[in-house]
């Protein structure tokens, strides 16, 4: 058995204002658990994406998170939960008009998601194209390079 109280494990860098991941502190072997708070305008993932091997359910415990999905716009609020399958696409955004942030667990498994497909809008391509994520060159955080043109199309601190 392993308990863990969610404030203990560190917040990482992302399009999230807080992702604490959940998966090693507790020990998980099949499943994957990240903790997140979005702040409005913030997502869960970098871009709209399909994992080709996991399934994610996401929790919302409070606000409402607007997902992008297959099936058009679903919007999922506090006390609902939504599931997606393996090779589905889909992005989870916060679009409080007001400052309203919201909270939510998001489960995946297998652990190991296999190939991510992540899309992103690219300015230079003038179009969604397939991104990698990657480390910045300065700093501490991330950034998603268009993997057409090369082009950095996302910044996250
Ligand atoms: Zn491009």
């Amino acid at each position: 058995m392993e308990k863990v109280r969610v404030e203990e494990v560190e917040s990482r860098a992302g399009p999230a204002d807080v992702k604490r991941p959940l998966t090693t502190a507790l020990g998980a072997t099949d499943l994957a658990v990240n903790y997140f708070e979005l702040a409005p305008g913030d997502s869960f993932a970098f871009g709209y994406h399909a994992h080709s091997d996991q399934e994610e359910v996401f929790y919302v415990q409070s606000g409402t998170v607007t997902f992008e999905t297959e099936e058009g716009q679903v919007e999922v609020s506090s006390g609902e939960l939504v599931r997606f399958a393996p090779g589905e696409y889909q992005r989870g955004v916060n679009e409080a008009e007001n400052d309203s942030r919201a909270v939510a667990l998001a489960l995946g498994a297998p652990q190991e998601s296999g190939d991510l497909d992540l899309r992103r809008e690219c300015s230079d391509c003038g179009d969604r194209t397939s991104n990698t994520v990657q480390r910045a060159d300065e700093g501490a955080g991330l950034v998603t390079i268009c993997e057409e043109c090369g082009a950095e199309t996302g910044r996250f601190e």
